[in-house]
């Protein structure tokens, strides 16, 4: 499995569609201070569902959308789309490559499509969850992480190490059936408290 292309439409500095090609083995983006290069790395984060503004150095997530530069006004939408290269099937899904696109609209919410069909962030995880490309993005070491990590609390370790092993998607699992389980628990003494009052 290999990244083989990313365009960027609208997002951040990249207002026209913009895609870059790679090559398996190593990339460099090289570029003057300022010129978009940690902006590739934040649409990387981004199509993969990344959530926080902080992470996409932003106070808000609109901020992602090209604001305008120059005589160019703001655009309304940002659009990132990742090709992935699975020949070897190491996303669980059929498909020879996979495309994910996201997309937000300065109205906000996000859209996501796998290969052009409608999809949820929840399919965007549980796809990329084995890989180590997951929720947490462990594999984009940014500018200043290394410090976070090796400062990080054993539990905040132990998350890491989860997520890498693939062990985070069944831990995400079992939280969403133990609160569905809860939450059918209360509806249960709820019923009971309705069949007790008819009595
Ligand atoms: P350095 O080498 O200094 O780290 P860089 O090449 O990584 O720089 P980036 O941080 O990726 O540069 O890009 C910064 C540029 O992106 C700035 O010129 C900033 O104005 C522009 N930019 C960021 N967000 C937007 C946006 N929403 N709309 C338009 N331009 C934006």
């Amino acid at each position: 499995m290999h990244l083989k292309s990313l365009t960027l439409k609208g997002f951040k500095s990249f207002a026209s569609s913009t895609t870059l090609n790679f090559e398996p083995g190593i990339t460099a983006v090289v570029g003057p201070n300022g010129s978009g290069k940690s902006n590739v790395v934040d649409a990387l984060s981004w199509v993969m569902g990344e959530q926080g503004a902080k992470n996409l150095r932003g106070s808000q997530m609109a901020d992602v959308i090209f604001a305008g530069a120059g005589t160019r006004p703001a655009l309304g939408r940002a659009q990132v789309s990742l090709t992935i290269d699975n020949t070897d099937g190491t996303l669980p899904i059929d498909y020879s490559e996979v495309t994910i696109t996201r997309t937000m609209f300065r109205t906000g919410g996000s859209e996501y499509e796998i290969n052009g069909a409608p999809a949820r962030l929840l399919d965007v995880q549980e796809l990329l969850s084995d890989t180590g490309m997951g929720k947490q993005m462990h594999v984009i070491v940014g500018q200043g992480q290394l410090d976070t990590i090796l400062n990080a609390t054993p539990e905040q370790r132990r998350a890491l190490i989860d997520e890498a092993a693939g062990v985070l998607k069944h831990r995400r699992r079992k939280e969403r059936a133990l609160s569905k389980l809860a939450s059918l628990d209360s509806k249960t003494a709820r019923l009971q408290d309705l069949r007790d009052e008819l009595k």
